[in-house]
């Protein structure tokens, strides 16, 4: 008789009941502490992909763990009708914590995203004096900023646009990593805002060249233009610092060395819950976040209490056990012990990154199938990774993870490449 295996079950089941907007790797995951994960099988894995950094602080924090069952058997939502004693408390500690007068909490990364448009446009029309409906934001090609209507809009991927329109109008779009381009497009009077990733993660992790947010934040302040950073992905310790716009400094918390590349507009999420809720927030200065009045903006999740306790203890863990630092110097012999590797074997062009959120450049054209093949392989040598376009692979692990175990990772992947067929 020809048994299914239990992963093949539930993917079936998925595949019948679920809609298909994912690839997901064949691999069905029911358990996860730290570093790694566990199948339906009982097979265990380290996890390089960590919920595209959501779970920076690793798999089940029990101090996260226990911030949100407390929090969720006493009181889960209020929504902002009414005040809760748990939101204010949230407020103090996150905008402390980044050196921000205020936050304002959404859910998912997208909402912030969102947020932090309509936040830019309103500063636009009421402090710069754009006329009503002309207000433009610039943004870079190849980036990603979520799935909205409004997000897919100023997109260059085209399967996430296309027959998605009519699209949003107001964006303006250059390359990333360009700075006479950015000059060139902040000459239009009607520009509000410039948005960018610090690292465009999904596009493959490209590190843009040093000084360029420096740069670009200078010649915004210049123009009279906001600066957006969108860390959702960089943020909360994942390139090595607290923040990827924190600039070179030494500090593991708070961009207050570097106050010439801290953005105006700060998005975060993902990581700011170490993956246990969905919280997102958009920081700012009072000038800016006080153009948005009682009715113009909320969420009926955001900001609930759940939400509070959870991003505060999942905060504390990223400073308590200094995840930062971690990230960075364990970056560091990552990117040493894969360039050996690059030297090693043709199949790997490159390795880039910062911190713990690195790409390999598999040496193949982009739409060959050879990154997924090999993603196939690692996951057959016990670590999960997946491809972000064509023929990169992002290694991007729990921050929580030790030299050994690092070590012990980059030998699967060693391995795995060196033995690699196609
Ligand atoms: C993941 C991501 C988003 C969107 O977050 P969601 O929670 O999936 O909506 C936005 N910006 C960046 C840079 C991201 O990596």
């Amino acid at each position: 008789m020809n048994e299914q295996t239990k992963s093949q079950q539930l993917i079936a089941l998925e595949d019948k009941h679920g809609a298909h907007n994912y690839h997901p790797l064949p691999v069905v995951l029911e358990r996860g502490d730290g570093v790694y994960v566990w199948d339906v099988e009982g097979k265990k894995y380290y996890d390089f992909l960590s919920a595209y950094s959501a779970v920076n602080q690793g798999h089940c924090h029990p101090k996260i763990v226990k911030a949100l069952t407390d929090q969720a058997n006493t009181l889960c939502l209020t929504s902002r009708a009414f005040y809760n004693n748990v939101l204010g408390e949230f407020e103090k500690f996150v905008t402390e914590y980044f050196g921000f007068d205020k936050v304002l909490p959404m859910n998912s990364g997208a909402e912030a995203v969102e947020t932090a448009i309509k936040l830019t446009r309103k500063w636009g029309y009421e402090k710069k004096g754009i006329d009503e409906n002309e207000a433009k934001i610039i943004v870079c090609e190849n980036n990603f900023h979520g799935r909205t209507t409004t997000i897919i809009s100023f997109s260059n991927d085209p399967d996430a646009r296309k027959n998605f329109g009519p699209y949003t109008p107001g964006f303006i779009k250059i390359p990333y990593n360009d700075i006479d381009a950015l000059e060139e497009a902040l000459k239009d009077d009607n520009v509000a805002g410039f948005m960018a990733e610090p690292i465009q993660g999904e596009a493959g992790v490209f590190v843009p060249d040093e000084g360029y947010l420096a740069e670009a934040k200078e010649l915004c302040k210049a123009a009279g233009v906001l600066f957006i950073a969108d860390e959702v992905q960089t943020g909360i310790a994942r390139t090595g610092r607290l923040l990827a716009t924190c600039g070179n400094c030494d500090c593991s918390n708070g961009c207050e060395n570097k106050p010439e590349i801290k953005p105006d507009v700060l998005i975060l999420g993902k990581a700011i819950s170490g993956g246990v809720y969905p919280v997102s927030a958009v920081l700012a200065n009072d000038e800016i976040m006080n153009v948005i009045k009682p009715g113009e903006h909320g969420s009926t999740f955001g900001g609930n209490p759940i939400a509070a306790k959870v991003a505060i203890a999942a905060l504390e863990v990223i400073r308590d056990e200094k995840l930062a630092e971690n990230a960075q110097a364990l970056g560091e012999l990552f990117r040493s012990e894969i360039n050996k590797l690059v030297d090693e074997s043709p199949l790997v062009k490159l390795v880039r990154g910062k911190g713990l959120l690195n790409a390999i450049v598999i040496n193949d054209t982009e739409d060959s199938s050879t990154a997924w093949d090999i993603c196939i392989k690692l996951r057959d040598n016990g670590l999960l990774a997946k491809p972000t376009h064509g023929n990169i692979i992002r290694f991007a692990p729990p921050l929580v993870m030790n030299k050994e175990q690092l070590l012990d990772c980059v030998a699967i992947i060693r391995k795995t490449i060196l033995e690699f067929k196609k």
